[in-house]
């Protein structure tokens, strides 16, 4: 049996981050992946090598803003690895129907210009809004960058520039209460309180979304952060798709010593005597782990596909009933859409610049419309009569991912996992070919109705359903963040109180991924949070007098 201290099942970007730091603290580490390339919901691929050779698509995440609120990429010295981050300006485009139109630069005054060309009380307005949710960022930034449940960890990550953050934020006792407020209010609540103007609470409503629920969702007004973090710390893709992160932190585990191995799907994770000894492969192959399986795929999977009940004791048989009832999902997931294109989506109607198509182009009418992309997956419908969507030409900001002149178009479209009453398609889910490409055309007919020479600039598309998606990523249900993201399951609640910390009532079992604090995004964070725990077990003293060092080494 091949054996290592650390076997990692997974090797999305958090698992591929969480064994670098463990292979730099000197531990050997093998990557058990299922897929026949790295980087789960982090690649760019060759999608139609055949239709479409030389384009580039990223098939999940695009666009990165959360590793920037982390120190991974420096810690891990990424660059040298061969990550180079493009920064997007401007960072969003959004269309609006009575020929108005939401424009983000990086620059916040930049940006406060373009809005008072159609309203400048909201562009005073907007300066406000992103001004109180860049200081909450500022303030709960530690707080991502430690284990949600070690208070000293958090402490320790405070700086002069958070304190402060954190300190006007806080203000006095009517002041705190008001952001208690705030943050039990839903984004629609809030813009409705900042803006007049339906052409910015539209975009503004669609990027709190991201978080996966509609606008209306009362305790998800920390949306507001999505737009905020386009200015600072600002919205980026690494050269080369995202695809290049995942190809970054593969070249630093190989030079570290790290093992990858793809095509190897988990099936069984072996216990001995309450402890995680290593796991079993589909086709029986068994790997040895001498002090511990860290999980790069959610809890429930883990407890409910990967255990058996036979090796848990009785914590652990609650933990299973816990996460097969309590962790919730909203049945939201994405239907994705590429096309290779013979020439970027031109806005007519709106003076039509390519430097609106640098960053992200949002379709988002009205924050009705939003409401209705998120409220209809929640309930099995496919929400197509009048399609929300969120577009990207990345090659716009980076040739190199398609032959020269040539481009790539990426639609994110929101869509249930299962249709309601279907039980054809794939998994019965309803989602067969001709209904993915029915929905798909619909999403397509939006955009064209924005940007005309859309349709005849298409020189092959590829459309992938929710449940391919899922079966791709192996998440549950479609679920891209494997857990959803509402305040009821994020920091010490993620995914479950008693497991918020990385560890399981399995001993040696860790979890880390998009299903732990501080939750799905490409940041990387909970890869390190999970070293972190781990190393910390290991050998308490040793990390505790490594962390005080760096803790008084001066911070940029
Ligand atoms: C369409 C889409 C668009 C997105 N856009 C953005 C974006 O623009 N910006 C952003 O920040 N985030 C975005 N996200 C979210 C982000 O991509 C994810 O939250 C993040 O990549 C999750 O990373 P992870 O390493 O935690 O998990 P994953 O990437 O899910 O990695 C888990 C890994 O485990 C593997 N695996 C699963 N089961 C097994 C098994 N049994 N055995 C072995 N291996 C297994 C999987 O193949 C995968 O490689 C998007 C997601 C999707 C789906």
């Amino acid at each position: 049996m091949n054996s290592y201290d650390v076997i990692v099942i997974g090797a999305g970007h958090n698992g591929l981050v969480c064994a670098a730091y463990l292979l730099k603290a000197g531990y050997s580490v093998a990557l058990l992946e299922k897929r026949s390339i790295p980087g789960g919901a982090a690649t760019t691929e060759e999608l139609m090598p055949k239709e479409a050779p030389g384009f580039y698509f990223n098939r999940c995440a695009i666009d990165h803003e959360f590793i920037h609120l982390g120190p991974v990429v420096e810690e891990l010295e990424l660059k040298k690895y061969g990550l180079d981050y493009l920064f997007c300006d401007p960072a969003v485009f959004c269309p609006h129907p009575d020929g108005k139109y939401f424009l983000s630069h990086r620059s916040l005054d930049k940006t406060c210009a373009e809005i008072a060309r159609f309203n400048p009380r909201d562009a005073e307005k907007y300066r406000e809004f992103i001004d109180f949710w860049q200081r909450l960022t500022k303030a709960i930034t530690p707080v991502f960058n430690a284990p949600p449940q070690a208070i000293a960890d958090i402490l320790g990550n405070y700086d002069l520039a958070s304190l402060q953050s954190l300190f006007s934020i806080l203000g006095g006792p009517h002041d705190i209460l008001d952001l208690i407020r705030t943050m039990l209010s839903s984004p629609k609540n809030i813009l409705d309180e900042y803006f007049d103007s339906e052409f910015i609470k539209a975009p503004l409503a669609r990027l709190a979304s991201e978080f996966g629920a509609p606008p209306s969702q009362k305790t998800i007004s920390v949306g507001g952060m999505m737009m905020s973090m386009r200015h600072n710390p600002g919205m980026a893709r690494p050269r080369g798709g995202t695809g290049a992160l995942t190809e970054a932190l593969v070249r630093l585990v190989k030079a570290k010593g790290g093992t990858i191995l793809t095509d190897q799907s988990v099936d069984r994770i072996l216990i001995d005597n309450g402890r995680a000894v290593g796991v079993r492969v589909q086709g029986n192959r068994e790997y040895r782990a001498n002090l511990g399986v860290i999980s790069n795929i959610d809890a429930r999977r883990v407890f409910l596909q990967l255990i058996e009940a036979g090796d848990l004791n009785r914590e652990g048989l609650e933990l299973q009933t816990r996460l097969e009832r309590r962790t919730v999902n909203n049945n939201e997931t994405i239907l994705r859409i590429d096309c290779a294109l013979s020439e970027v989506p031109r806005f007519e109607a709106y003076q039509h610049r390519d430097d609106y198509l640098m960053g992200s182009v949002l379709i988002a009418d009205s924050v009705r419309q939003v409401e209705i992309a998120h409220q209809e997956p929640e309930v099995g419908k496919i929400p197509d009569q009048d399609p929300s969507l969120y577009a990207v030409v990345p090659t716009v900001r980076d040739p190199s991912m398609a032959p020269e002149g040539r481009h790539t178009l990426w639609i994110e479209y929101f869509a249930p996992y299962q249709i309601a009453g279907a039980t054809d398609g794939l998994a019965g889910t309803g989602w067969t070919d001709e209904r993915k490409n029915a929905v798909a055309d619909r999403v397509i007919d939006k955009l064209a109705d924005y940007a005309p020479n859309l349709k005849s600039s298409i020189m092959a598309r590829n459309v992938e359903s929710p449940a391919e998606l899922g079966q791709r990523l192996g998440a549950y249900k479609g679920n891209y963040y494997h857990l959803d993201m509402t305040l009821n399951q994020m920091v010490f609640f993620r995914p479950l109180p008693e497991i918020a910390n990385y560890t399981t009532p399995v001993e040696g079992l860790y979890l880390t991924g998009a299903g732990t604090h501080p939750g799905g995004s490409i940041s990387g964070i909970p890869g390190r949070n999970c070293a972190r725990t781990f190393l910390h077990i290991q050998r308490p003293l040793l990390h505790r007098l490594e962390e005080f060092g760096k803790a008084l080494l001066p911070r940029s």
